[in-house]
């Protein structure tokens, strides 16, 4: 029978020939390959700085140590993510708070966004979900002076009104984790504009040091150890991972493409399930389509659509729901007193949405297998 996976990485002979270098030479550790990396990333994504980390769960723990955040702070997370967008701001002893999001889109509504503004406020994580950014024009008219961070983790490559993710707030954070568009591994990267934040970050990840390993290994007086000014961590990329990045960026803009043009066939091909909606992409964005994420029409259950799941599992079809509603999740639920109700689009979303495969391993006929499936159900 068919196997269809929800999501697999493509790798070739360029990344498995590109890890031998740093093999070679015995620089495994941040070094001249990741550096490459950050720079291509940067370049592609029109930023002035890309600095890589271990993931974007580090990346975003890293942005919300650049700007200060604190106990007794409040940072306004959407309450449909993964779990790591609320966690960091946990990390740091401040408050998530929550708010809802547009079902059409899965990303924040920048109109619940107002009500949840305090004097406590210290930064907002804008989750660009599945690949498609969020409004950041309504949430920056919103936000005002706060510092936006992008959670774009999904989004390499994706754009809005012509900006690349990454480039429209103050920070932004991705991750190359298998399942995104392009794989390290594990990895992750922050992407500023701005000069202070970039030489924070890059000295945090590097356990607060002020100089790069690399930098005193090369330097005049590689024995004297660097000065530590900063409360660091240890979140540097290896260079084995940088090698494998080269690679992976250059092969961003076809991945996105094909997944483009199989997106298409899926909506153009779905139209006339009336259970089942696939994703919309409002005028101006241009999707990364890191997965392809389908809402089941509100009528049915929670457990019609899980129901769903399995049958699509026994026809090898290998489904999931797109993420889940964090507010929902024992840890924040149970901590923070909140109810599923609180954030009712939210918990629709949970209920609700399923990710069908869509990825750059899978052949026409595999779609084609996936949409008369689905058509037969
Ligand atoms: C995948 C994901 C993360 C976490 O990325 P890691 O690199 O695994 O830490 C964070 N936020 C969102 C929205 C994600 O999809």
């Amino acid at each position: 029978m068919r196997k269809i996976q929800i999501s697999q990485p493509v790798t070739g002979e360029e990344e498995w020939l590109a890890v031998r270098e740093p093999l070679e030479s015995g620089w495994l550790t941040s070094g001249p390959k990741v550096r490459a990396f950050e720079q291509r990333f940067g370049e592609i994504h029109g930023v002035k700085h890309a600095i890589a980390c271990t993931s974007a769960t580090t990346a975003l723990h890293l942005a919300m140590a650049a700007l200060g955040i604190k106990a007794g702070d409040e940072v306004i997370v959407p309450a449909f993510t993964w779990i790591s967008t609320a966690n960091v701001v946990e990390y740091m002893g401040a408050k998530p708070v929550f708010v809802d999001i547009d079902l059409s889109t899965f990303n924040m509504n920048p109109e619940a966004l107002k009500s949840k503004i305090t004097n406590k406020t210290k930064a907002i994580i804008a989750v660009h979900l599945f690949g498609l950014c969020a409004d950041m024009d309504r949430i920056k008219e919103i936000a005002g002076d706060i510092p936006i961070v992008e959670d774009a983790a999904c989004a390499a490559g994706a754009q809005y009104k012509g900006v690349y993710a990454g480039a429209l707030g103050d920070l932004g954070c991705f991750s190359f984790h298998p399942r995104k568009s392009i794989t390290t591994g594990e990895g992750g990267m922050v992407t500023t504009q701005n000069d202070d934040y970039s030489e924070t970050i890059g000295i945090m990840r590097n356990h607060g040091a002020s100089i790069s390993e690399e930098q005193r290994h090369h330097g005049a007086q590689p024995f004297i150890l660097p000065e530590f000014n900063l409360l660091g961590y240890n979140y540097r990329m290896t260079d084995l991972q940088g090698a494998v990045g080269c690679v992976q960026i250059e092969k961003l803009e076809a991945f996105i493409a094909k997944r483009e043009e199989w997106a298409k066939f899926y909506i153009e091909n779905l139209k006339d399930l009336d259970w089942l909606k696939t994703p919309i992409t409002p005028e101006g964005s241009k999707h990364g389509w890191q997965s392809f994420v389908c809402s089941i029409d509100e009528s049915i259950s929670q457990h019609t659509r899980n129901r769903l799941m399995q049958i699509l599992e026994e026809k090898g079809i290998s489904t999931r729901p797109g993420t889940h509603a964090v507010h929902m999740l024992g840890y924040y639920a149970n901590k923070y007193d909140i109810s599923a109700d609180d954030f009712p689009e939210a918990k629709k979303a949970n209920d609700l949405s399923m990710a069908i495969p869509l990825h750059n391993r899978m052949s026409s006929e595999d779609y084609e297998y996936v949409v008369q499936q689905l058509k037969s159900i």
